[in-house]
């Protein structure tokens, strides 16, 4: 075990998730005190600077940047990616999302930092498939559904590949991270209801994963932890991450958007899988028509309707067993947080 306290650099540390790991580090009862953290991002971070806290603003595909903001750093948590379902070109998505991975990879090894955690994606294995109660060996998918899906594995790989003796690695794949200020899952369902018709994919009965963005800063906190202690069982692992049983996709965020305050009507529309995959057919067929004259990719794809009418569950048992993963926020306390953040009148 190092004696010194370390100093980590989070890219991506503006983000939802991002400047969530770097609140958790601060916290008195951090499992692992910083000694410094470097917020890197592209996008301004709005946390608290200070002693502690410094933040450099760039772009992880500048090689150069990324070489220099590594400097003096013991663990990097790699957080930045483009998170797309099909607005962003191809070149974008990977270039930032397996292309900056790559620039961390030798940025930490021209810098001898030993400890690397890669934030990865439950969307690494999403196969378009059933997955029921799957783990960590479920294969990657062999063809995939979006750049972002393929982005992850790719990233997974690269990091896999670099792991050595001088460059420890660990793998997080967060579930869909719901919480204050999510930007990706609220917005469009609040949106729905504001406009008075609110309807859901399938029959109400697929299951899929979520974890509060406290408990997925949490575990990030906890792995570099690991990797920092030298707990060798966590080296070259990717671990999913959870804290809850599986819940169909709208039920849960329903709890929400109700909870603050908006009103769900019709109260019970369901959209039947076929009917919504065929709809997310003729919208891309659309999409694809239109192209001559304007390049836009339909929010209403096949591959929104697979991923949430689909069963996609598991556990982060393996994270539990490796680095004692266990949720910091309960899920009353997790949605009641939520909830408060988005109750009409307290934006
Ligand atoms: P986010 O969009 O809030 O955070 C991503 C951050 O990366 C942003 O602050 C963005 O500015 C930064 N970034 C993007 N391109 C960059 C670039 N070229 N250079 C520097 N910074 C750049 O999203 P998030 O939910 O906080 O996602 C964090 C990580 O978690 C991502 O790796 C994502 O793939 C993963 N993840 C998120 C979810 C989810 O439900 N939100 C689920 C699974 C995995």
């Amino acid at each position: 075990m190092e004696n010194k306290l370390p100093k980590i650099l989070i890219t991506g540390g503006s983000g939802f998730l991002g400047s969530r790991i770097v609140e958790e580090l601060l916290c008195d009862d951090s499992p692992l005190q910083p000694e410094k953290i470097i917020v890197f991002d592209q996008q301004i971070y709005k946390g608290q600077l200070g002693d502690k806290v410094e933040f450099i603003q760039g772009d992880i595909r500048d090689k150069g940047t990324v070489e220099k903001v590594c400097k003096g750093m013991d663990i990097v948590i790699h957080c930045a990616a483009i998170i797309d379902w099909g607005t962003r070109t191809r070149e974008e998505v990977l270039s930032v999302n397996v292309g900056g991975t790559k620039n961390i990879i030798e940025a930490c090894k021209a810098n001898h930092i030993r400890n690397l955690v890669f934030t990865s994606s439950l969307d690494a294995v999403f196969s378009g498939k059933p997955l029921v109660n799957i783990d960590e060996g479920q294969p990657y998918a062999s063809s995939f559904h979006t750049v972002y899906c393929e982005s992850k594995v790719l990233g997974e790989k690269v990091v896999l590949e670099a792991a050595s003796t001088d460059l420890k690695t660990c793998i997080l794949r967060p579930s869909d991270i719901y919480g204050e200020a999510d930007p990706y899952h609220m917005d469009p369902l609040i949106d729905m209801a504001k406009s008075g018709f609110y309807v859901r994919l399938g029959n109400g009965k697929s299951k899929c994963q979520h974890v509060y963005v406290g408990n997925m800063a949490h575990a990030h906190v906890l792995a570099a932890r690991a990797l920092w202690i030298d707990n060798k069982t966590v080296e070259s692992q990717c671990y999913f991450v959870t804290d809850g049983p599986g819940i169909n996709f709208f039920t849960f965020f329903d709890q929400i958007v109700s909870g603050a305050g908006y009103k769900i009507f019709p109260k019970n529309l369901w959209l039947p899988f076929r009917l919504a995959y065929t709809i997310g057919s003729i919208s891309e067929f659309i999409a694809v028509l239109w192209r001559p004259i304007k390049h836009y990719n339909p929010k209403f794809s096949r591959f929104a309707v697979l991923y949430t009418c689909l069963d996609f569950t598991f556990s982060s048992q393996k994270a539990t067993d490796d680095f004692d993963f266990a949720p910091k926020y309960n899920r009353e306390e997790a949605l009641q947080n939520t909830i408060d953040y988005y109750t009409i009148g307290n934006d």
